[in-house]
């Protein structure tokens, strides 16, 4: 018997629905990297059924999985185009989210090859220095037009680096300046806010939100209360249970060690599903309602529980995630972001879709 990945697809509709009432504008779904290791082939067309017409993959190969399950809705790459992929774009109708010049001209250059007008969206770095034309180059576009002639220019869309930082002042200064570049596109719609950028007031809303972690229950507003609804719950039966004295040790090197007559717990998942070797000695698995810690270090395939204080025999279930623990809980026990905990989540897993 092996771990069990429960994911609630009615859940992310819910959370898509919640987010699309927030404003005016339309609300993309993010389903990069498999829509968050969920599975982008099950959430995009859930996503399509609760009213989104707009997705976002980072990759060609991502878009083209679901070009099929998403018919009719835009379906756009975030990590751009290059040379040898523009016949392909243009053949799947799908729209390179275009970062540079060189691929401002090579998707026009298709454009003026097929006779026919392309989408195009352009993306501007506001500050974050990752992916987009600089504001330079922003400027050399406007002041030269022909480069977009040909092309359909449907969004300019640019990427917050610090919005689950309300007080950052990052947020001010990236809005400043797309609000700036935008004077000179008159009449294009803009792309702005992820899913913690949605958070931070209406300036930064925008025509075309992105957002892709709050979809997946991932809160949006650390710190505060969680407003979106939990996706994932993941469970697993125990295996075996010990019996140990005072002075056993637990796993690789010893690291935990029993202090009282303890009860062991062994689970048949490890670091190879994701559940990452630095939740070692931190994790908190539950059983019923009651806490259940992670003892020793988690190894490949297998993680121990200590279960003394509760009644759990083998085959009994753990719960390692869930509405009262979520991936924001987990994700704080290994040092990371919940981000990581969805996108690491492992294939070994048995998984189920809820809400379909
Ligand atoms: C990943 C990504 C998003 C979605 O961000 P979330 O924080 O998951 O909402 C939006 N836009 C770009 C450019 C991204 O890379």
């Amino acid at each position: 018997m092996t771990a069990l990945l429960e994911i609630d697809l009615g859940a992310i509709a819910d959370n898509w629905r919640l987010l699309d009432s927030m404003h005016p504008g339309a609300t993309a779904g993010v389903v990069k990297a498999d829509a968050y290791g969920l599975g982008a082939v099950q959430v995009a067309p859930a996503l399509l059924a609760a009213g989104c017409r707009h997705f976002f993959t980072a990759t060609f190969a991502e878009a083209y999985a679901i070009r099929a399950c998403v018919p009719g809705a835009m379906l756009a790459v975030l990590n751009g185009v290059q040379a040898g992929e523009v016949a392909e774009f243009s053949a799947q109708d799908i729209i390179p989210v275009l970062a540079t010049l060189e691929q401002l001209a090579t998707w026009r250059a298709q454009a003026i090859r097929l006779g026919r007008a392309l989408p195009a969206i352009l993306q501007i770095d506001t500050g974050m220095s990752r992916l987009g034309l600089s504001m330079a180059d922003a400027e050399l576009v406007r002041l030269e037009p022909a480069r977009l002639e040909g092309l359909r220019l449907d969004y300019i869309l640019s990427h917050l680096a610090s919005p689950e930082q309300p007080q950052n002042p990052q947020n001010a200064t990236q809005a400043a300046r797309f609000a700036r570049v935008m004077q000179g596109f008159p009449g294009i719609k803009t792309s702005f806010a992820n899913s913690s950028g949605m958070f931070l007031g209406p300036e930064f809303f925008s025509h075309l939100t992105r957002p892709g972690a709050a979809l997946y229950g991932v809160n949006p507003t650390p710190g505060c209360a969680n407003p979106m609804r939990p996706v994932v719950r993941l469970h697993a039966p125990i295996l075996q249970i010990r019996d140990l004295k005072v002075g056993d040790p637990v796993g690789y090197n010893g690291i935990w060690t029993a202090q009282r007559p303890s009860r062991i717990a062994v689970l048949g998942f490890g670091y190879a599903d994701g559940f990452m070797r630095a939740l070692s000695n931190a994790a908190i698995a539950r059983f019923d309602d009651a806490p259940v810690p992670l003892v020793g270090r988690v190894s490949m395939d297998l993680t121990n529980f200590d279960v003394t204080d509760v009644t759990a025999k083998t085959g009994d279930w753990l719960e390692l995630l869930g509405p009262v623990h979520g991936v924001d809980a987990l994700a704080a026990q290994a040092g990371t972001i919940g981000y990581e905990i969805l996108t690491s989540l492992g294939r070994r897993y048995q998984r189920h879709y809820l809400g379909v």
